[in-house]
């Protein structure tokens, strides 16, 4: 799969693209990400990306000649690709959409700065705006790379045991069970007993029910999501014996 990303600040890619499963998801080419200035797009002799707002107000506005030159430069190096807005205004980013994602061979990425890109960017040169939350960062890069990690991670061969992307929290709309390691005992707070017996139906069981149990306390907006079965709500109800 291939990125490209769009931003006037390519250094903040750097480190992240370097290290740890990203890093080396790169250097084994199972992703691609290029990262391409914007500034190098700008028309003037300062290399301006941003001007003042029509209409009056504060901050700048990003403008939109050198995004949408640097859009017509990348867009025909490869497949077709599907290009992304990273905006608080856009719709919300989830492992649904991570998973909708993964499906294509190519993402283009444009980071936002100051107050925005102009709205005709948004408008009428991108499929789509995405937001990773409902809080306003600086600048679009972070956000754009939470979509290249949580994307690349459902890449096969990227996390090195295929299984594992599916066992996890909003595979389906459900958090994960708790997890420990060793010691055995932690400054006096053990591990729960079921997972050092061996008895890998017990486990199982135990394993739905803290996550079915920690959906509905903590995220009861994907509890209502969820399709119980007989065994889950047996679950619960064992749960709920248990801590009255
Ligand atoms: N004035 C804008 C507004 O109120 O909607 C906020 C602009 S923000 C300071 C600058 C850039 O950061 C945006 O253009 C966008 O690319 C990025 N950004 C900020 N928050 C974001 C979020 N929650 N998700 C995705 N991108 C975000």
């Amino acid at each position: 799969m291939i990125f490209d990303i769009l931003t006037i600040f390519p250094g903040i890619f750097e480190s992240p693209l370097r290290e740890s499963i990203l890093g080396k998801a790169c250097q084994r080419g199972l992703l691609t990400v290029r990262v391409h200035n914007i500034r190098d797009y700008a028309l003037d002799k300062h290399q301006m990306t941003d001007d003042r707002p029509f209409g009056g107000g504060e901050g700048m506005v990003m403008k939109p000649e050198p995004i949408v030159a640097a859009l017509e430069d990348v867009k025909p190096l490869g497949p077709d690709a599907h290009v992304v807005l990273l905006s608080p205004q856009g719709r919300s980013f989830s492992q649904e959409m991570a998973r909708r994602f993964r499906a294509m061979e190519r993402l283009v990425l444009v980071c936002g700065r100051y107050e925005g890109v102009d709205q005709r960017v948004a408008e009428h040169f991108v499929d789509e705006e995405v937001s990773i939350g409902d809080f306003i960062l600086t600048g679009g890069e972070l956000a754009a790379l939470v979509i290249v990690d949580a994307v690349a991670r459902l890449l096969p061969g990227v996390l090195g045991n295929e299984a594992s992307p599916e066992a996890e929290s909003f595979a389906e709309p459900l958090l994960e069970y708790p997890q420990y390691t060793r010691p055995r005992e932690f400054r006096g707070h053990a591990v729960p007993e079921v997972l050092l017996s061996g008895d890998h139906e017990r486990i199982r069981r135990w394993r739905r029910m803290q996550a079915l149990a920690r959906t509905r306390d903590r995220r009861p907006d994907l509890f209502q999501r969820l399709e119980l079965s007989a065994e889950d709500r047996r679950l619960l109800d064992e749960y709920d014996r248990e801590r009255p």
